[in-house]
């Protein structure tokens, strides 16, 4: 059920006031016009009238797609201990409610960034495995590993044959594009669920960058 609440928001620059729509939940079912401002960055982003000023609002968001089984915590904040300190009342508010055995069928993914929470659904409106794009992800960025600290690297699309990626350099200040084969992207996702890897969560995971390092370089697996 897609919820949201009126609020007066302060612009962080100006000080002025307006009124907008706040998300606490979307649901992908509901609307596809709200899911498509929610997929073009729209959502829980003031954007003031006066000034100009863009700002994410600090709401928690739950974003759920029951044709996909998927539903995205989406929790901002601040630094990485923050982080971890909501992902653990995340998982422990659904196991004490006794929500997470009714999605035992479901891909739970907690993330704290905004464009995470995007790309996430744009992987998974891609029916494609996020575990295995993630790995992908930071092969593309391993191809120059001196580089590596100052890029990051985005599922674009896919046309079937090519898997797209776009690598922000924020040092030069570029966007590069990166193509994998789809053969590629199918052998690291059987690579992945021979050394254990699940295609269903069991518990909500962040699948990020750090996920991707520790099946790579985990003491469990055979990549
Ligand atoms: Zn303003």
């Amino acid at each position: 059920m897609s919820i949201n609440t009126k609020e007066q928001i302060k612009c962080p620059a100006c000080g002025a006031l307006q009124e907008m729509t706040v998300w606490q939940s979307i649901t992908a079912a509901d609307s596809a016009d709200l899911k498509e401002d929610l997929k073009r960055g729209r959502v829980n982003i003031f954007r003031c009238t006066e000034c100009g000023q863009t700002a994410l609002l600090p709401t928690p968001m739950l974003y759920t797609d029951g044709e996909r089984n998927l539903m995205i915590s989406f929790s901002p904040c601040n630094g990485r201990e923050e982080r971890m300190r909501l992902f653990e009342s995340v998982k422990a508010a659904s196991r004490e409610s006794g929500e997470l055995r009714e999605l035992e069928d479901y891909n739970l993914r907690f993330t704290s960034e905004y464009n995470e929470l995007l790309e996430k659904i744009l992987i998974f409106d891609n029916d494609m495995d996020d575990k295995t794009i993630e790995v992908l992800k930071l092969l593309v960025l391993m191809q120059e590993s001196e580089k590596m600290e100052q890029r990051v690297c985005m599922f674009g699309k896919t046309d079937g044959d090519m898997i797209e990626f776009m690598v922000q350099d924020k040092k030069e200040e570029q966007v590069y594009t990166s193509r994998v084969p789809m053969e590629t992207y199918r052998t690291v996702k059987q690579q992945l669920r021979e050394s254990g890897v699940k295609d269903k969560s069991f518990d909500w995971e962040m699948v990020d960058a750090q996920y991707a390092a520790s099946l790579l370089y985990g003491a469990n697996n055979n990549l």
